[in-house]
């Protein structure tokens, strides 16, 4: 009976030290995308940075490696910044994201010495300003724009289409001015470059060439209008992975490559000159290595459906029901055995659309078995909730035959003692 095993470790040896619902990394598959992420994102001709968007998957552990490899952070929020922090995190590599920064996370980031803040808007420069100047600190800014590119993925996840909610519209000349200008007057924050993200699971490479075309004509227009010249450029995450068997993203580190060429070439034609490109990969960095363990529990049929039940569900992964995302699967000790059933995977979740997997083929189950959910790895933790009071999984990374825990199961009395 062959055993599935994660970064050496078997499945069932995994689950039986630290209980399921499990997430396991293999420690080793985030390295090697860290690293081909950072050597294929080099140029001889500008900076580059590499920077991790913390939201898909947030954990000291991970920081410290990530940022062994040299690799900075994206942050929305205090609270990812407050995670950035403790795990320490070099501040001047943190770039500080989000459309509706509050007073208190302005000057929060301020004193924490960011970077970078992603600027979306003219309120929010004004205020950045405001605050920077009050408290005397110094940081970069990049403005976010929308560059009106959709690239072929789900709606909820389209970030670029004309009435998104993120940035400035690429062809929204006033207000992009009026962001500029309220920065150039600015003693402390240093307005550096732009930033755009065209959306998320983006699996072929000429969804970003052409965003880089339209950021670098862009910079090109600017600096015949304003000046402007010798920019910084973000050209955001997106990277699509492999969930299913079917998918055929191309390889992090080639999209790294293929982005550093095309920034090349452009900046060429176009006759500008960038300074430093930035790119923010998150779920290409952590999705694949991320494995979901689960101990199948009662099986029935339901009409046409044979259901088997798991214990979890949408509260440790929601992306199924919020965005029809497909995983596949396998049974952790019966991963050699021929298909024979066709199952629709459950939560134990108070929802009809607590379904994990609507159809897959798989060897006939019983209750005990441990089934494995593959590329489970970004936004799964970082979206779970303790909906129906179920506790979060614990998270185990997992290399060269050895597993350690790096978040602890989350038990009843951690859920109720925000309780007063
Ligand atoms: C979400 C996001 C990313 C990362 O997206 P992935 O699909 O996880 O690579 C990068 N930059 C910005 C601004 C984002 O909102």
């Amino acid at each position: 009976m062959e055993n599935l095993q994660i970064g050496g470790v078997s499945c069932r040896k995994l689950a039986d030290e630290f209980g399921t619902p499990l997430n396991v990394y293999d420690e080793n598959r985030i390295k090697y995308q860290a690293r081909s992420a950072v050597s294929g994102f080099s140029s001889q001709q500008f900076d580059t940075e590499v920077v991790y968007a913390s939201k898909a998957f947030s954990s000291a552990a991970l920081f410290r490696m990530l940022g062994e490899e040299g690799i900075g952070f994206d942050v929305v929020s205090g609270g990812e910044l407050y995670g950035v922090m403790k795990a320490g995190g070099d501040m001047s590599k943190v770039y500080f994201h989000g459309n509706n920064k509050s007073d208190e996370e302005i000057s929060m980031a301020l004193e924490a010495g960011v970077g970078y803040f992603v600027v979306d808007n003219v309120m929010e420069a004004g205020r950045l300003v405001e605050i920077a100047e009050k408290k005397q600190r110094e940081t970069r800014a990049l403005l976010r724009i929308n560059p009106g590119i959709s690239a072929h993925t789900h709606e909820y996840i389209m970030t670029a289409a004309p009435d998104s909610k993120f940035g400035i519209h690429i062809r929204d000349r006033k207000h992009i001015e009026e962001v500029i200008q309220k920065l150039s007057r600015s003693r402390y924050v240093k307005h550096s470059g732009f930033h755009s993200h065209i959306g998320s699971q983006i699996v072929e490479a000429e969804s970003f060439e052409k965003a880089l075309e339209t950021m670098i004509g862009f910079l090109a227009e600017l600096k015949a209008d304003l000046g402007l010249d010798n920019m910084e450029l973000s050209i955001g995450g997106g990277f699509g992975i492999r969930y299913l068997d079917t998918d055929k993203p191309v390889e992090l580190g080639d999209m790294c490559a293929r982005m550093i060429a095309a920034a090349e070439r452009f900046t060429a034609e176009k006759n500008v000159s960038i300074s430093k490109l930035i790119t923010e990969p998150g779920r290409s960095m952590v999705g694949e290595a991320g494995y979901t363990v689960y101990t199948v529990g009662d099986m029935k049929t339901s009409g046409d459906k044979n259901y088997l039940f798991v214990d979890g569900g949408m509260s440790d992964n929601i992306r199924p029901a919020l965005y029809d995302a497909e995983y596949t699967a396998v049974l952790a000790d019966k991963a050699d055995q021929t298909p024979e059933m066709t199952y629709c995977v459950a939560g134990k979740n108070c929802e009809s659309g607590d379904v994990l997997i609507k159809q897959i083929r798989l060897p006939k189950a019983e209750s005990g078995d441990l089934l494995v959910m593959k590329a489970t790895g970004a936004y799964g933790y970082s979206m779970a909730s303790n909906y129906n009071r179920l506790g979060r999984p614990a998270v185990v990374f997992a290399a060269d035959g050895n597993s350690r825990l790096i978040i602890r199961r989350e038990t009843y009395e951690d859920q109720y003692k925000l309780e007063v």
